[in-house]
């Protein structure tokens, strides 16, 4: 039943595809590697934001190449600002693998490079090598559920699971166009804020959930963890025109530089303080940050200027807020 409903629902939705796709850099001038790219830079971000980005990056890295022989330091800080800095670094890692070895031809092969889970291998697969592999994420879940009207609880790996399979049977020999049509109908019709535009959807007289007018209903969730809560003092010193910063070796951010967190003030005038949040997906900062003014460069931290700060130190999104006291940043 849910398997002939979809069979059914693949050529409207291939046919609406072709006719309403979005013009996204990404999709002009294909290569693995420019996939891979995009596919990283789209994980958890986006779109709007990701496109100038995207450019700008094959730009400066247009092939795998160019981008295993930067440092770590030259690609994180072409990826300042777009948050999540371990895709930086698991990409960085991964074109330094595909210099080694070439590129993987096999969804198998995608999956094993850094940074690349089960849907980002099948989106890979699918768009790069032409090898259908299912990319199930919460987009598509949620209009395999409304199309099916299906109550299954997609934060459930069991649902993925199900749906993956579903997805393999059912798939024409245009993989990549197919996956590209669930991910772009989740984007721009049956869209997961606000209500679906089922006056425009390919599967209006087919989608059971429409039919049924229970839109809303779906797609079903289970209960969601609430997100872990630090409290963190924030210290942006300043002394003779710099600022200290320390390389964050651990944890969220690891690799990047920050302002450090100290659990007593340093010596010094406190100049301002201002509070500030920053959600990660499994933990929040709530961060008071403190402006001091201190007597000397400890040796313990990296001292920069505004400039360098600007132009030198990738400073991630987590610490815009304390920006302002950077004075020429
Ligand atoms: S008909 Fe409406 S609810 Fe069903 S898939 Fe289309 S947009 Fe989503």
């Amino acid at each position: 039943m849910k398997r002939e409903r979809l069979l059914l629902a693949v050529p409207p939705l291939l046919g609406w595809y072709r006719i309403s796709k979005r013009d996204l850099p990404w999709r002009k001038d294909r290569t693995p590697y420019s996939v891979l790219v995009s596919e990283l830079m789209l994980q958890q971000t986006r779109v709007e934001a990701v496109k100038e980005r995207y450019v700008r990056f094959l730009t400066r890295f247009p092939t795998a190449e160019a981008l295993a022989a930067a440092t770590e330091e030259e690609v994180l800080k072409e990826w300042e600002g777009l948050g999540y800095y371990s895709r930086a670094r698991n990409l960085h890692r991964a074109a330094k693998i595909i210099v080694r070895e070439g590129f993987p031809q096999t969804w198998v092969g995608v999956r094993a490079l850094p940074g690349v889970g089960d849907y980002t291998a099948g989106a890979i697969s699918s768009l790069a090598l032409g090898v259908y592999a299912p990319a199930v994420d919460g987009n598509v879940l949620r209009i395999l559920t409304r199309l099916l009207a299906d109550p299954a609880k997609i934060d459930e790996n069991r649902t993925k699971r199900d749906f993956s399979a579903l997805l393999t049977e059912v798939c024409p020999p245009e993989a990549g166009e197919f996956t590209e049509a669930l991910m772009e109908l989740g984007a721009l019709v049956c869209v997961p804020n606000g209500p679906p535009a089922c006056g425009a959807c390919p599967w209006s007289a087919l989608c059971l959930a429409h039919l049924e007018g229970r839109e809303e209903d779906f797609p079903v969730r289970g209960e969601k963890r609430p997100r872990r809560v630090e409290e963190h003092d924030v210290y942006i010193m300043t002394c003779g025109g710099k600022y200290a910063l320390v390389r964050r070796e651990e944890g969220l951010l690891k690799g990047l530089y920050g302002f450090p967190f100290l659990t007593a003030p340093p010596a010094g005038r406190e100049l301002a303080a201002r509070r500030a949040k920053h959600i990660f997906t499994h933990v929040e900062w709530h961060m008071t940050g403190h402006l001091v003014e201190v007597e000397g460069e400890d040796p313990a931290y990296l001292w920069a200027t505004a400039e360098e700060i600007e132009g030198k130190y990738p400073l991630p999104s987590a610490f815009s807020a304390f920006r302002i006291w950077i004075k020429g940043a």
